[in-house]
């Protein structure tokens, strides 16, 4: 499929936000990717329209039963101008990953990058340049029938809208303090938890209230089955140094394979470290903490790209890490997936790609 792509511009431009208030996912660009699928004749229409609102019939599919995917990305601001995407492939090869779970039609992944990078170049003006800003870029695919009965759409909306976005620690990296959460679970194996849909997001809510509450930042996940085996950190994967070796969860099933993840990996490999993927308990993280073997954990995600993490509370046993301070690791990752991203580092693994 290589439709051609309709382009209609706005005459009515926004004002840009100031670069150095942008928070997260707080403005919008002038203009918006859409198109359609319609049963019998497939994803058509291709269009680049001015950002507006949708009218939904109330009785649309996404409204009930949450028949709905995302992802997200961001383009970077290269100091020489130029604008960079971070592996948009895997986004789009994950996409649909996601779409076939929630039994969506798959999108065509080349054709969709190729459409993202049409819509930033329409929306150039939009990338921010100040020091650690970039443009998030947010895909999603709805249901839209006008019908109450639980079965799979015949008419979805692919949507792509961008949003400048602030540098995530304007105070610099700073480690955060986790709640293990015991009680409510994120996902069971089996169900959507590999995927990046609504739901997953909605039900997690509750528990991210409670930790907020008790003033911790996010919540650790535990395994839906024994809440024993270690899942994800909020939205992000996790992983741990422990007595020299990292370890990370394995996917198996009930946690998303992020892209950062998966980046971190291949870096810390490129490295020497040995990483292993598995099951990985609470259990056997408090004993690395007593023994003194627990030597940095920290989050993987695009939003943040590493988040250190400075404490963990599991019922109440309050285990600090590296003395509440950023690990050599994590911040030496951390340096090296930026420096990458926005160009100033040799693209080595051949991730980064140019929108031009
Ligand atoms: C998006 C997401 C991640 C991180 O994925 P990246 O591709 O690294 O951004 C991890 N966990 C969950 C639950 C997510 O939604």
């Amino acid at each position: 499929m290589d439709q051609e792509i309709k382009i209609v511009l706005t005459n009515t431009p926004k004002e840009k936000p100031d670069q150095n208030h942008l928070g997260f996912g707080n403005y919008f660009t002038d203009h918006m990717f859409m198109m359609d699928y319609i049963e019998g004749q497939g994803w058509i229409d291709p269009r680049i329209i001015p950002y507006q609102n949708l009218s939904l019939d109330p009785a649309a599919m996404v409204f009930h039963y949450a028949q709905e995917v995302f992802e997200g990305l961001k383009a970077y601001r290269a100091a020489d101008g130029r604008i960079l995407l971070f592996r948009p492939d895997e986004n789009m090869k994950r996409m649909n990953v996601s779409n076939d779970r929630l039994d969506i039609p798959a999108l065509d992944e080349a054709f969709c990058i190729k459409a993202l990078k049409e819509l930033i170049k329409v929306e150039q003006d939009w990338v921010p340049s100040a020091e650690g800003t970039s443009l998030y870029i947010r895909p999603f695919i709805i249901a839209v029938d006008p019908s109450l009965g639980v079965h799979r759409a015949s008419h979805y909306y692919f949507i792509i809208i961008l949003s400048p976005v602030g540098a995530y620690y304007p105070e610099g990296l700073n480690p955060v303090k986790i709640y293990v959460e015991s009680e409510y679970v994120r996902a069971v194996k089996g169900g959507v938890g590999f995927t990046k849909t609504g739901g997953n997001y909605a039900s997690s809510i509750k528990a991210q209230s409670k930790a907020e509450g008790m003033h911790y930042t996010q919540v650790l996940w535990l395994d839906g089955v024994e809440r024993k085996y270690i899942e994800e950190v909020g939205t992000m994967n996790v992983f741990f140094k422990i007595d020299g070796k990292i370890v990370t969860p394995g996917l198996e099933g009930s946690i998303l394979s992020g892209i950062t993840r998966k980046s971190s990996i291949e870096i810390l490999k490129s490295w020497g470290y040995e990483v292993e993927e598995r099951k990985l308990s609470i259990d056997e993280v408090e004993q690395a903490y007593r023994d003194g073997k627990l030597e940095e954990a920290f989050g993987t995600g695009t939003a943040a790209v590493i988040s250190p993490i400075g404490e963990l509370n599991y019922n109440g046993d309050i285990m600090p890490i590296n003395n509440g301070e950023i690990g050599p690791v994590s911040h030496k990752l951390y340096e090296t997936l930026t420096g990458i991203q926005w160009g100033k580092l040799k693209d080595e693994f051949n991730w980064v790609q140019e929108v031009k």
